[in-house]
């Protein structure tokens, strides 16, 4: 009987430790399962990850690639379009050599026109590119951004010049069709000719000022250059933008390193600077209307100029400026004095009569001179004996300077 009553006992035990076993096992189960979800939300992750770093590196390894073709690539050669001949073209070489090139189709023909430049292929030279529209950067830099500052108050002693260089340049800008109606051609350019220091380029800028014109400024001797066509080329530019800017006032300064006179007897490099005043010349005539495009040249040499170059319609306004007599020089020096600290004892009238021969530039010179004297000297005020210092400085420097110069045609 007692051994029939402990029976159902030891079921019971038997039934609870397997429920104990099942249940750790489902605990571990779980776990598990928790555990591989993690790792799986891990690896995937990482997976993107990695997916994403190699996307990265691919369109790196592309780039490269393209950096590396670039490199191989060779350089485009740039050139000049002379004339069209059916489907080929006329170039001119960046190095100066012309050959009959072919076009590429897939250009548009309205841009392949004389004068444009273009990008040709190193070996078979046909052009490949068309880079119209770039101005030299000696022609685009030319062009001075700002209007001048110079007013027509900071010129001292050139009034003649000033009032006819208004005349002939600010006159027809301002009142074109008084022109139009007097019906008289205003002059094209203006010829400054004077030793160097005198105020040339001053007064051209004081007139690009007064009349609000875009200046472009430029020295001749830019437009001489190496290759045979090139200084004719910047010439054409040059004027192209001027007329792209009007209106506009086109300033040469030493223009006698363009304009001299043509001779018989001429090297390949006098030749190339003739091409250039000849496209000068050219322009000037205006075979298009030359507007609002006004001209001032200047020269310390025009017995040297090509006398093709004073011809009506061209430079036919010629300005002297003179070395300042000596009411010129004091008014010189008044305006390089205006906003000075002067000492009372200051005649700007003596000092303009001991500094015979001074250009402007060298009046400037010794006010600046006189100033340092002062200021060197601990004084808060520029007296006359500075002035006279000053003076007497800037005539031993110019002995000296002519003594070892060539005598100027002005001296
Ligand atoms: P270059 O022939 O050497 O080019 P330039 O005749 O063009 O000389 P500028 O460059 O106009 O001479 O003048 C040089 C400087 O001299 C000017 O910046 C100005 O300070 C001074 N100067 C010359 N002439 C005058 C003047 N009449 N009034 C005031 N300043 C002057």
């Amino acid at each position: 009987m007692s051994s029939e009553a402990s029976k159902p006992d030891s079921t019971n035990d038997l039934h609870s430790s397997n429920a104990i076993d099942q249940f750790e096992i489902i605990e571990q189960l779980t776990k598990d399962f928790n555990d591989l979800t993690e790792k799986a939300q891990q690896l995937l992750t990482e997976k993107l990850f990695l997916e994403n770093e190699y996307s990265q590196l691919k369109k790196r390894v592309n780039r490269l690639d393209e950096e590396l073709n670039n490199i191989r690539t060779p350089p485009l050669v740039v050139g000049h379009i002379q004339d069209i001949v059916d489907e080929q073209a006329v170039v001119r070489s960046s190095n100066g050599t012309v050959f009959l090139v072919s076009i590429n189709m897939r250009l548009d023909s309205n841009l392949l026109k004389p004068g444009a430049r273009v990008a040709l292929n190193q070996d078979s030279l046909s052009i490949v590119e068309v880079l119209s529209d770039s101005w030299d950067p000696l022609v685009s830099g030319s062009e001075i951004i700002d209007s001048p500052s110079v007013s027509y108050d900071s010129i001292g002693g050139l009034d003649d010049q000033v009032n006819e260089l208004r005349q002939t340049i600010e006159l027809p800008l301002e009142k074109p069709d008084e022109f139009i109606r007097f019906r008289i051609e205003p002059p094209k350019g203006v010829l400054l000719t004077g030793p160097p220091g005198t105020g040339k380029t001053m007064l051209a800028k004081a007139v690009a000022s007064s009349t609000n014109a875009t200046f472009l400024g430029l020295v001749g001797s830019e437009l001489a250059q190496k290759y045979i066509g090139e200084g004719g080329r910047m010439v054409r530019e040059l004027f192209d933008l001027a007329r792209q800017k009007s209106p506009s006032i086109i300033f040469i300064d030493e223009l006698d390193s363009i304009g001299s006179r043509r001779l018989d007897t001429a090297t390949s490099g006098d030749r190339e600077v003739q091409r250039t005043l000849m496209q000068l010349l050219s322009e000037m005539d205006g075979f298009e209307p030359i507007g609002d495009v006004k001209i001032i040249a200047a020269t310390n040499r025009p017995e040297l100029l090509d006398p093709a170059l004073l011809r009506p319609g061209r430079f036919d306004r010629i300005i002297e400026i003179p070395i300042p007599d000596s009411s010129s020089r004091e008014s010189i020096f008044a305006v390089h004095t205006k906003n000075m600290p002067l000492s009372k004892d200051v005649d700007l009238r003596k000092i303009s009569a001991i500094s015979d021969g001074f250009s402007g530039a060298e009046i400037r010179s010794a006010v600046i001179e006189a100033a340092i004297i002062s200021i060197s000297n601990g004084k808060r005020r520029t007296s006359n004996k500075h002035f006279i210092e000053a003076i007497q400085k800037i005539k031993s420097n110019k002995s000296q300077n002519d003594g070892s110069q060539s005598q100027g045609l002005y001296s």
